[in-house]
């Protein structure tokens, strides 16, 4: 999900219920325009097999708390924009309101990665938050393959649907391996969310590293994008994922 890789590094905690896998203290890419700390939160219900935090997947991966992230910002206070939740899948946490909220207290932005695993959640959070990177993984009906999880194209519509009516900034964004989607299916999932109203979507190529290795050594290039979908939207733009 990620564009940061996780790294190890802060001293655990047992004050604050935020269950968090590491702190990136400083990223350019993770927000387009803004200069934030990455807060990756352990925990996911799906199983993508082209997922590169997998080592998040468990809860038990914690290694850092919201108290470990609120001292980071408070060092950070001018220099930073914001922080970003990312996963893992943020909203699997109950306590992400309130770690949000102590966040903007401190006057910081909050941005938000997500596959949009509980839309009651995100639904909840989107009026304090300020930028959303939102994957979509496949067009609504074909999730399970890529998720292994049924009726996760359901909650994912759902809350794409959330995000766009709220009108908080975001990017939809596709990681693509060939061997999972089609070239068809990847035209029909965009334009599916261009019609839901997405302007900004982006492709990110499959990347063997970092992952469980189960998938094979494949990948997709600019010239496989279906003619005519990078018009559908005002930005769009091919990388790596
Ligand atoms: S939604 Fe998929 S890619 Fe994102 S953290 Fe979960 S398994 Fe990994």
């Amino acid at each position: 999900m990620p564009a940061s890789e996780p790294m190890p590094g802060c001293a655990r905690s047992s004050r604050s219920p935020l269950r968090l896998g590491d702190i990136v203290p400083f990223t350019t890419v993770d927000w387009p325009g803004r200069l934030a700390a990455v807060a990756f939160c352990v925990g996911c219900p799906w199983r993508c097999p082209y997922c590169q935090n997998h080592l998040l997947w468990s809860p038990d991966a914690a290694t850092s708390t919201l108290d470990d992230l609120l001292a980071l910002m408070r060092e950070r206070q001018g220099l930073l924009d914001g922080v970003v939740f990312s996963g893992g899948e943020p909203l699997m946490q109950e306590a992400l309101p309130d770690a949000i909220a102590q966040v903007r207290s401190l006057g910081f932005e909050v941005a938000l990665h997500t596959g949009g695993a509980d839309p009651a959640r995100l639904e909840a959070i989107l009026p304090q938050l300020s930028w959303v990177g939102f994957d979509v993984k496949a067009p609504w009906d074909a999730y399970e393959r890529i998720t292994g999880v049924p009726g996760s194209g359901d909650a994912a519509r759902e809350s794409l649907r959330l995000v766009l009516a709220s009108g908080v900034a975001m990017e939809a964004r596709t990681t693509w391996h060939p061997a999972l989607l089609s070239t068809a299916e990847v035209e029909r999932l965009a334009r599916d969310i261009a019609q839901e109203g997405v302007r900004s979507w982006a492709v990110q190529a499959y990347r063997h590293v970092g992952t469980d290795g189960s998938l094979p050594r494949e990948t997709v290039y600019p010239s496989d994008v279906p003619e005519g979908v990078a018009g559908l939207f005002e930005s769009y733009e091919f990388r790596r994922a």
